[in-house]
């Protein structure tokens, strides 16, 4: 009997493998580890949660606003103004994780959004249920999807303000990731109170079920920090305009839908996923460099106009 055919469709047998079916296995492992990292990180967030919510005496356990980056961002105008005071509900913890996410952007660009930002991965999740329903993703036109991109910043300069003038979390009351991942819907429901937080909640989960990762593209006050920063981040996917062929392949599976297959090096609205480097089937034609953006582009892609994407 012919073992050959059985070992290729049940793809165990490697020696047999076409190129594209290793691509496609590539792509399987390299997303599967980027899924079990949110995970963990997912659980790790939530197991926080749950114990404040379950503790027996209040302020033991921190809240979640202690494990967060943005609240870095948020209290670190008053932390300067005043010499050594924080926004109430921000901690020590709050200026660390943001250090460490700081230094993380300027090595690896935007992978916190990637791998490791829990909200992220729902969105993630919602996307891979929406393909499973076979439900067709809305695209929004280029340059409304180009000027929508600004609305990070727009909520990142009200969030700010806000949270400066009145000296308090003025976003906690409404942030949907917090009102997720915080569970107080779960241990605490209280529509009367926490409706503007519901609400705002559903609508993004809705978006995101449709537009893929709606909040991170549009509307999320951190990716906005995240994409600026990535813009000086040590390493970049560039590609090489000698070995690309223009196939348009490795622009589809992209989650925050930017123009891979049209510039040199890959903007700094970049999630990490690496889902382009591995679909892309051109051998050095989209890679991971340790290449910032502002060093002159390599030889290769020189050709070509060195302008980031998205
Ligand atoms: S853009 Fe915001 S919500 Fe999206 S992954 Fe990055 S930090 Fe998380
Ligand atoms: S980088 Fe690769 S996948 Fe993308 S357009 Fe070029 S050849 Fe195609």
């Amino acid at each position: 009997m012919n073992k050959q055919p059985i070992l290729k469709s049940l793809s165990l047998d490697f020696k047999y493998d076409s190129p594209a079916a290793r691509r496609r296995r590539r792509i399987v492992w390299t997303q599967r580890a980027r899924h079990l990292t949110q995970l963990g990180f997912g659980v790790f967030i939530i197991a926080g949660s749950v114990a404040h919510q379950t503790a027996v005496t209040d302020g033991v356990v921190p809240s979640i606003d202690a494990l967060c980056p943005f609240g870095g961002v948020e209290t670190l105008w008053r932390l300067i103004s005043s010499g050594g005071e924080y926004v109430p509900k921000t901690h020590l913890s709050n200026l660390v994780l943001l250090a460490g996410l700081v230094i993380g952007t300027l090595i690896a660009g935007g992978a916190f959004c990637g791998w490791v930002c829990p909200f992220g991965a729902v969105q993630d999740m919602l996307n891979g249920m929406r393909r499973r329903l076979r439900i067709r993703p809305v695209e929004l036109p280029a340059t409304l999807d180009k000027v929508l991109r600004y609305g990070r910043f727009v909520t990142l300069a009200i969030i700010l303000y806000q949270t400066i003038s009145l000296t308090k979390l003025w976003f906690a009351d409404i942030d949907p990731y917090r009102t997720l991942f915080g569970l107080e819907w779960l241990f605490e429901f209280d529509v009367l109170t926490s409706w503007p937080a519901y609400l705002a909640t559903l609508a993004v989960l809705i978006g995101s079920f449709f537009v893929e990762r709606a909040w991170c593209r549009y509307l999320c006050p951190l990716g906005g920090v995240i994409s600026v920063l990535s813009r000086f981040s040590l390493l970049r996917i560039r590609r090489n305009g000698s070995a690309c062929t223009q196939c348009g392949l490795c622009a589809r599976p992209c989650p925050v839908k930017l123009d891979v297959d049209k510039a040199a090096i890959i903007s700094g609205n970049c999630v990490g996923c690496l889902a382009c480097v591995e679909t892309c089937p051109r051998r050095n034609a989209l890679e991971v460099k340790l290449a910032p953006a502002w060093l002159p582009a390599p030889r290769a892609a020189a050709s070509e106009t060195a302008k980031p994407t998205g």
